[in-house]
């Protein structure tokens, strides 16, 4: 009936101005979805009340269906739920006793009324739209409408406004991918696994909210460059998939650099572990078990909130002397082809004076000048990253004095796994060093370097 009315009321408007453009002026919604909590204050129970778990509601202000869309109808709010899809209304006019808004920000506000005996706690609404909201109810309570705006009639909440927004989605299937429907705007954890999933679909970097996205057990290849578009994602686990490679760019995106806790590579045939890696600055969890990894990054030690590492079953052969400042809770490096020899640098070797060319590098690395390929040529920037880092922090190239010494695990790990069946704790470590004075103080004391950091 009321539709009718309004199609009259729109007729009519366009009679009387023609050309004039009518959507602001058409009856409005004035509604919010939230959290409520209602509790009834003539309870005796009222104040010993158990905490109960909010309903979602759509809550909103309007004409009772009946009185005719001109008519100046009287105002009342009616709050939906899913049990309540009908809707329960209050009169607001001389019946609103009073408006709890001081945490209106945080999208919260208590409206009390008189009859019933209720107070109406609003959570988890949008601010702004409670802000509106509660100042279209301040007007109402005075009789009033807001300026411009006719408020629409109350109809029931459909089943969408009252369903809390999905945050968890699981698809163990392909039968249970969605192709046809989208995935929930909402979802903070999404799990596909099992479903031979070969690139990942467009459709998920759309989700803003994803912060656990889990795509183990697979077949995908390739990363996309769209990481960067989940500005809340934490963890990713890409295990069991068939990754040949990971591109830098992803460890330079922002939102992965300053939200990434846990990256779980493992299972897959990652040759590279890209310099990158180390900028991912709030990693705390990195998991590259099972891949065909030869190197670990020098600079790995830059990753200072690690505290669990695993590269198990690799082919890591000596681990860099950066490897040394991470203070992990556990560590494994069980099944590693590491070499065996303990090559201490002797005391017959030197390091004699660099050239012009290494003495410009070294200072162009130790200033941190910026070079890229569009200011040096190819050659001079790759004999820039091959810079090596002697312990004293300077770094140097070919006149440099490479040493491997044996370093017990547990000087950098909690909790410890072998690496090897004979229980070995032991790593090979290389380090490089400058000159013939850091030459000196190594051959004086070899450990103490890992003291000093
Ligand atoms: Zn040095």
């Amino acid at each position: 009936m009321h539709k009718d009315g309004s199609k009259k009321w729109s007729q009519n408007w366009h009679a009387t101005f023609p050309g004039t453009i009518l959507s602001h002026l058409l009856p409005s919604k004035m509604r919010i979805t939230c959290d409520i909590d209602i509790t009834n204050r003539l309870l005796p129970s009222h104040n010993m009340k158990k905490p109960v778990r909010p309903m979602r509601a759509q809550v909103s202000i309007g004409k009772k269906p009946g009185n005719g869309p001109m008519k100046n109808g009287t105002l009342y709010m009616m709050v939906c739920t899913a049990k309540d899809k009908n809707g329960t209304k209050y009169l607001i006019k001389d019946n609103v006793e009073q408006i709890f808004a001081k945490y209106v920000n945080e999208g919260r506000a208590t409206i009390r009324f008189r009859e019933p005996d209720q107070d109406i706690c609003i959570s988890k609404a949008d601010s702004l739209q409670l802000k509106n909201f509660l100042s279209v109810l301040r007007l109402a309570m005075q009789g009033k409408t807001p300026e411009n705006t006719t408020l629409s009639m109350l109809a029931p909440a459909s089943a969408k406004n009252v369903e809390r927004p999905k945050s968890k989605l699981i698809i163990l299937s392909r039968k249970e991918y969605p192709i046809t429907t989208d995935f929930p705007s909402s979802l903070e954890y999404l799990q596909i696994s099992q479903c031979k999933m070969k690139r990942i679909d467009s459709r998920i970097f759309k989700l803003h909210k994803l912060k656990i996205f889990d795509l183990s057990n697979n077949i995908i290849e390739d990363i996309p460059g769209d990481f960067g578009k989940l500005p809340e994602l934490q963890e990713l686990r890409m295990n069991i998939n068939e990754l040949k490679s990971i591109p830098g760019s992803f460890f330079l995106k922002e939102n992965l650099q300053n939200k990434l806790c846990l990256l779980d590579l493992s299972n897959n045939h990652i040759r590279v572990l890209p310099l990158q890696i180390c900028e991912l600055r709030n990693l705390v969890n990195l998991k590259v078990d099972s891949n065909e990894i030869e190197h670990i990054p020098p600079t790995i030690g830059r990753l200072k909130k690690l505290k669990f590492f695993s590269a198990a079953k690799n082919k890591i052969r000596v681990l860099p002397a950066g490897f040394l400042r991470l203070q992990l809770e556990n560590v494994d490096l069980f099944d590693n082809p590491f070499e065996s020899t303990n090559n201490v640098v002797q005391s017959s070797q030197v390091i004699g004076l660099p050239s012009l060319m290494e003495c410009c590098a070294r200072s162009i690395r130790k200033q941190r000048v910026a070079y890229s390929r569009d200011v040096l040529l190819p050659h001079l920037c790759q004999y820039l990253d091959s810079a090596r880092q002697c312990w004293c922090g300077n770094f140097c190239f070919q006149c440099s004095l490479r040493y491997v010494t044996r370093v017990i695990l547990s000087q950098i790990s909690v909790t410890v796994t072998a690496i090897n069946l004979t229980g070995d704790k032991s790593v090979p470590v290389e380090g490089f060093l400058c000159s013939p004075q850091c030459l000196a103080n190594f051959q004086s004391n070899p450990h103490a370097y890992w003291r000093r950091r």
